[in-house]
């Protein structure tokens, strides 16, 4: 389903599916009762992108303490809860702005029921979530004998309609897997079965390295369908980096204006400055420039430099030892290597 045609969804103050930009989401690594340190990762969070965070919620004591760090933060919080119920009620009573369960993990009916009861009265949303590694038997079964996409689209939609049938619709699905085809399909599959807004992700996905890699071509392959409403990307680092990566996903794709891109060359035997350092300075310093919606070119040479940087907003060409200053294609001054940083920083100010 095209997400201009999936349901809105409010999650606190962010707005998501109904052709609402897409949302991008992290989780904190913290332990939820550790206060201090889960909101200042938050904020590190919030300052790098993020528009919803997500933190596990398996005892009261997290539950409380999810009250006290939605105090000190300003984008919505959602509960990831797993086996028991009575965590995702004390995380909505302690002001979650979400809950993410499994249904499938939480029990009896009558416990599912008692936990869409209260985010009925509290207008929560709930996120139900299924991953391939928590299958249900009997959909493996089903399907041949192993996790297919048909088999976690049944399972999430099975879930889904078991809430609606229960009087609740106010809801998002993620169905994930490590897999990026199977992802990609499952997706696809459910997008034609459902309006609820979908959370998308490729789960496991890894270290910063393959995690990027596997995210960005599952991520590319379902939202380039129009398909997805909220994004994580899954790394096995600094819960910062999924932002970053998040971010550029989405700016490569075209669905997200705001940020700096940096184009950068891939050195070779012409080059006389230490450009693969200075373009990793640069892709460090252009995280702090959301507010700007431009394009910074880092070249190593005059011979694709000024071409390239024509093509950007700001450029450097690199030389012997110096580089030229290129702004809208035009050179404007030779700039000694040392301070070639300051002045890229400059000019992205100006901008
Ligand atoms: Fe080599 Fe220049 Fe091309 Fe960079 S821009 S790869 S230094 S020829």
């Amino acid at each position: 389903m095209p997400r201009e045609r999936t349901k809105v969804v409010k999650i606190g103050n962010v707005a998501i599916g109904g052709g609402n930009p897409v949302a991008i989401q992290s989780m904190c690594n913290t332990k939820t009762t550790d206060v201090e340190g889960t909101v200042s990762q938050i904020h590190r969070l919030e300052k790098a992108g993020c528009q919803i965070i997500r933190v596990t919620v398996p005892t009261l004591e997290a539950a409380k303490a999810l009250g006290e760090i939605k105090k000190q933060i300003s984008i919505p919080i959602v509960a990831d809860i797993h086996f028991d119920y009575r965590m995702a009620i004390a995380a909505m009573e302690n002001g979650a702005d979400k809950i993410r369960i499994n249904p499938g993990n939480i029990g009896s009916d009558a416990k599912v029921k008692a936990v869409v009861d209260c985010a009925r009265e509290r207008s929560i949303p709930i996120r139900v979530g299924v991953n391939s590694g928590s299958l249900e038997k009997d959909l493996i079964a089903k399907y041949g004998g192993h996790v297919t996409a048909e088999g976690i689209v049944e399972s999430a939609l099975n879930k889904a309609h078991m809430i609606e049938d229960m009087g609740y619709d106010n809801l998002v699905i993620s169905i994930k897997s490590s897999d990026v085809l199977m992802c990609a399909r499952a997706y696809e599959m459910i997008s034609e079965k459902t309006d609820h807004p979908l959370h998308v992700g490729i789960t496991e996905a890894g270290t910063v390295w393959s995690g990027n890699i596997k995210s960005a071509m599952g991520l590319a392959l379902i939202l380039s369908k129009g398909i997805g409403d909220t994004i994580r990307v899954s790394l096995s680092a600094d819960p910062v980096e999924e932002i970053k990566s998040a971010k550029l996903i989405l700016r490569t794709l075209g669905l997200r204006k705001n940020g700096v891109t940096v184009v950068s060359c891939p050195t070779c035997g012409r080059t006389n400055i230490d450009l693969i350092g200075l373009a990793n300075q640069v892709q460090t310093l252009v995280e702090e420039y959301d507010d700007k919606d431009l394009k910074v070119a880092v070249m190593g040479c005059v011979v694709n430099g000024p071409g390239e940087a024509r093509e950007a907003d700001i450029g450097i060409a690199g030389g012997n030892g110096e580089g030229l200053l290129i702004k809208k294609g035009e050179v404007i001054r030779k700039v000694p290597e040392a301070e070639l940083l300051d002045v890229l920083r400059e000019e992205i100010e100006k901008f």
